[in-house]
């Protein structure tokens, strides 16, 4: 089944972004622009320099994605004794000791959801360079899923206070955070950029072209 891959671009018209009014815009430009009738926002055709934009988010997401991992996110000092955790090395502390449903927590929510977000961005993003129109419809559900994640990532920061607040518990001890904290907000910043800079319009613009 081919699904319908008409979009208001044919008809000079967009949706408001804030409000979702449909706007008539003037001129063939792509990224044509007027303001909202109802709430004055601007409105533009697609969101301006889509692609770059979500690249260079993307790209910067991933470079950050590193030193998230290597660099300790936090520090204890106990009795005198320092000890320095990355988010790998916190969940294997919290595994060994027990406390597997958490561990299972952070691994998921600070190692392997940030990059399977990384993951299908770049590949929503190879696709509509390559003019794909390839199952539409599962791409735009794939970024409906990316984008509904990203209002979740902030438990990821969560989940290293849960941390920090697990390991203050019994004794006294001295939590800073740590480098790769620093780095790994970026990660969660720059994917929620990433995401939101990314237009799915552009999917269905390039179904729409190759069907004639
Ligand atoms: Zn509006």
């Amino acid at each position: 089944m081919t699904p319908n891959s008409e979009t208001s671009r044919g008809e000079n018209l967009a949706s408001c972004h804030d409000c979702g009014f449909v706007v008539a815009l003037e001129g063939g430009a792509h990224h044509a622009a007027t303001h909202c009738p109802r709430c004055h926002a601007v409105v533009h055709r697609r969101k301006p320099d889509s692609l770059n934009r979500t690249w260079a988010l993307v790209i910067t997401a991933a470079m950050l994605y590193v030193p998230a991992n290597i660099f300790p996110v936090m520090r204890v000092i106990s009795m005198g004794k320092a000890q320095e955790d990355t988010i790998l090395s916190g969940a294997i502390y919290l595994l060994v000791h027990g406390m597997w449903p958490l561990a299972l927590i952070v691994f998921f929510a600070s190692v392997v959801v940030p990059l399977l977000k990384l993951i299908a961005l770049t590949f929503l993003l190879i696709s509509i360079q390559k003019g794909s129109s390839w199952r539409p419809v599962e791409r735009t559900k794939l970024y409906h899923v990316v984008e509904a994640v990203g209002r979740w990532s902030m438990t990821d920061i969560y989940v290293v206070t849960i941390l920090v607040a697990l390991v203050s518990l019994g004794n006294l001890a001295t939590i800073e955070a740590g480098l790769g904290a620093v780095y790994f907000a970026g990660v969660v910043v720059m994917t929620m950029l990433a995401a939101e800079s990314f237009d799915p319009r552009l999917i269905w613009d390039r179904v729409r072209e190759s069907n004639g």
